[in-house]
């Protein structure tokens, strides 16, 4: 627990939160300036920065979870579709530096548009770059 993370006292109970699921390991909240109807937060209680210091046991679990509350939603909140989000640094805009997961419930017409712009690629580009990534793992 890091004293200085509003994530951190989120999670583990401090600060009062819209919780939608509770475990030993996660707490799922409402997102305060929602992007849609019911877009939740899925925070580990343990302080982790970010996808590059994530633990193996929470990365694991983290799906599990996810999946849980994607498919509550969809009974109840109707929804029509789903993005899962995660921001990692402030170049992929990240704001709040302890781990979280999005999960955005979308609707027909609902004015969002979260998405990026397609690039391009040649072979042999794609080749070098995944024997790039391949040697540290
Ligand atoms: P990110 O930009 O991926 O770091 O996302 C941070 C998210 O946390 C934003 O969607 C904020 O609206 C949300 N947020 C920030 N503070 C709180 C809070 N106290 N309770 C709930 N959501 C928060
Ligand atoms: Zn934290």
């Amino acid at each position: 627990m890091d004293n200085n993370c509003i994530f951190c006292k989120i999670a583990n109970g401090e600060i009062p939160s819209s919780t939608v699921y509770e475990d030993e390991m996660f707490r799922v909240i409402l997102d305060l300036s929602p992007a849609t109807k019911g877009h939740a937060l899925v925070l580990p209680k343990q302080h982790f920065r970010n996808i590059f210091d994530i633990d193996e046991k929470t990365a694991s679990k983290l799906f599990v979870v996810a999946s849980k509350v994607a498919r509550a939603m969809k009974e109840t909140l109707k929804c029509d579709g789903m993005n899962i989000v995660q921001n990692n640094e402030e170049i992929a805009g990240q704001t709040v530096f302890h781990f979280h997961l999005h999960i955005i419930p979308r609707y027909t017409d609902d004015g969002q548009n979260i998405n990026w712009t397609p690039g391009s690629s040649k072979p042999e580009e794609l080749q070098q770059i995944a024997a790039q990534i391949k040697s540290a793992l």
